[in-house]
């Protein structure tokens, strides 16, 4: 079908730089940790929920550099553990567990209110390592494909701050196309502006209706997508962000948004650890 109407269609495989760790995490991490070095702070802290990629990044990252980590987790503690907490504790990161009412309020300036450590030398990173040290980190992705000069570069967002990134590297002519997976996200262009401090929008396209009911949310139409889509290219998806996005881009394919000619390159983010939470056997991979 793609031959037929004349259109490219590549995928970035950010996912097969690490089989557990999304790999566009790896990339917003790419600058704080850099910034923990150079300042002397050895201890990564950082926020997130019992199944957040970013925490388990955020583990696996500062293992990787030497570092230790503290994550700050959404929830009390549970008698089992999320494969995503597990795996946070195996790279060696302490975990703290606040309730969901607490949770929110917790902050670099008042965390010594809730855990004693040595704040000294941690270095904090927002929820999601949301701020501009993950907008230039993220800006690297295009870095990596520009060269390929795509028509379009597409991208599931959760936060969008890897969306800001996108944005942010002028190495591309191609029209970035936002996919969000939560319900509702509709002042995506201001929170660009905040992020990027611009005072005009710059100019990407959202495809809102692909969001299949909110974050983490799924039906049985998503599910065999991700299933065929595996089966007809070998690339596994995960169903909180890629499953959607490549499923929006199909679709717009189908409707004939992409004219004769375009090159799109979908960027697989990563997140594939996130289908464990799926009981056995809804996915063929
Ligand atoms: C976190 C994540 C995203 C969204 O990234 P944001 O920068 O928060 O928008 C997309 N895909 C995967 C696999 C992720 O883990």
């Amino acid at each position: 079908m793609l031959n037929k109407l004349g259109i490219e269609w590549l995928i970035a495989r950010l996912d097969l730089i690490h089989p557990i760790v999304s790999g566009n995490k790896l990339f917003k991490l790419f600058y704080y940790v850099q910034d923990a070095i150079a300042t002397n702070k050895y201890i990564l802290v950082t926020k997130g929920g019992a199944y957040s990629n970013h925490l388990v990044a955020s583990a696996y990252y500062a293992q990787l550099n030497g570092l230790k980590s503290i994550g700050l987790v959404r929830g009390e503690k549970t008698e089992q553990l999320s494969h995503t907490l597990k795996q946070c504790e195996a790279w060696g990161m302490q975990l703290h567990y606040f309730s969901r009412k607490d949770y929110p309020q917790i902050n670099e300036d008042n965390i010594q209110q809730y855990v004693s450590f040595d704040k000294e030398h941690c270095f904090f990173i927002t929820e999601g390592g949301y701020g501009i040290s993950g907008t230039k980190g993220a800006s690297l992705i295009i870095d990596a494909i520009s060269s390929l000069n795509p028509n379009y570069i597409t991208t599931a967002v959760g936060t969008g701050c890897t969306l800001s990134g996108l944005l942010y590297n002028k190495k591309t002519q191609a029209k970035i196309i936002a996919v969000p997976v939560l319900k509702g996200f509709h002042d995506l262009e201001k929170s660009m502006c905040d992020l990027l401090e611009l005072q005009t929008p710059l100019y990407f396209e959202v495809f809102n209706e692909y969001h299949f009911g909110g974050y983490a949310k799924k039906n049985e139409t998503l599910l065999q997508f991700m299933n065929t889509f595996y089966v007809e290219n070998d690339i596994p998806t995960d169903f909180v962000y890629t499953g959607k996005m490549i499923y929006a881009i199909w679709d717009k394919v189908k409707s004939g948004y992409f004219p004769k000619g375009s090159k799109i390159i979908s960027i697989h983010t990563g997140g594939l650890q996130g289908n464990l939470s799926l009981p056995k056997g809804t996915l063929v991979f």
